[in-house]
């Protein structure tokens, strides 16, 4: 068994107490959303929905059910082969409850569907299209699936209003096969990606990566990784601290420190990445809306 590390006290978020934090929080337990936020006990609750004034309140919502086909050992969603078949009211139910809220920037994510013949692609696809159509003024940004590869399935969600696809690849090329589902694939990840920014769509989608550091990567891996973002014009690019879910999980092999991830934010950033945000606690979706305020309401 593997030596559990003390956790650093960078770790540490400050407690969530703004009222704009309150009434989200009350809303969505009103209009029984399923958050990663509350579910995953993200620490960064407070800034992402306690979005002020200057601010852009942000929030992660799930769709398609709450177990997935796939088991990826940093990940602490339930899996089976056969989950619950999907609600076909979900479009209309969750795009009714996030268009009545007060949120400026909406994150949607997923399970992975393998059971199901298109992946849960139309279904994706649907949510974002009833959203759009109730809130044109919403940001939304996609967290999808793999949809292993398939270009028809990738296109029905990249098509369907969106305003960033966002899709991980979650570690370096040679920890993969470790961390993520053997289903899943470095390569076939950028290929997605790289397929997204190849579409000549009405408006320009941005694409978004995220990786998680501490999990045994070397510097130059990691470097080699935003080459290859890079060399499929990934956009946005997040990093943050890999942090174990439960013993079952992968252990934690490093803390990486705040100064560490800073070095990340200037290399990326020079690079060419258009927005990166990294540090200990960022997450693929922290505060996800202030890109948009910085490069699109300036
Ligand atoms: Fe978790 Fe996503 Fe992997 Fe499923 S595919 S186990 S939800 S990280
Ligand atoms: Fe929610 Fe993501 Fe912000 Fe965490 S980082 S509170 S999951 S939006």
């Amino acid at each position: 068994s593997s030596k559990v590390l003390p956790k650093p006290r960078w770790l540490k978020a400050a407690p969530a107490t703004s009222d704009n934090y309150k009434e989200l929080r009350n809303t969505v337990r009103e209009l029984g959303l399923a958050t990663v936020c509350e579910e995953a006990r993200c620490p960064n609750i407070g800034e992402c929905w306690g979005g002020s004034d200057s601010e852009v309140a942000t929030a992660t919502i799930m769709i398609m059910g709450d177990t997935c086909t796939r088991g990826c050992r940093f990940c602490s969603v339930a899996t089976s082969r056969n989950p619950a078949p999907l609600d076909p009211e979900e479009p209309e139910k969750v795009s009714t409850a996030i268009a009545k809220w007060g949120l400026d920037y909406v994150v949607l994510t997923s399970v992975d569907r393998d059971d199901l013949p298109d992946q849960g692609s139309q279904h994706f696809r649907s949510v974002v299209q009833r959203l759009k159509e109730k809130k044109p003024g919403l940001w939304v940004e996609a967290l999808t699936p793999d949809f292993r590869g398939d270009r028809d399935l990738i296109r029905a969600v990249a098509t369907s209003g969106l305003d960033v696809y966002a899709h991980n690849v979650e570690t370096v090329e040679d920890l993969t096969s470790r961390v993520r589902d053997r289903r899943a694939g470095y390569r076939q990840s950028l290929d997605v990606l790289e397929y997204v920014k190849s579409l000549s769509l009405e408006k320009d989608v941005i694409t978004k990566t995220s990786l998680m550091l501490g999990l045994g990567e070397t510097d130059e891996q990691v470097r080699q990784t935003l080459r290859d973002l890079r060399s499929v014009s990934v956009d946005v690019v997040t990093f943050g601290q890999y942090l174990q879910p439960t013993k079952k999980h992968l252990a934690v092999k490093e803390y990486v420190t705040p100064e560490k991830f800073e070095e990340w934010q200037k290399e990326a950033e020079a690079m060419g990445f258009l927005y990166v945000a990294s540090g200990p606690l960022v997450r693929s979706s922290y505060k996800a809306g202030e890109f948009f305020l910085k490069n699109y309401l300036k």
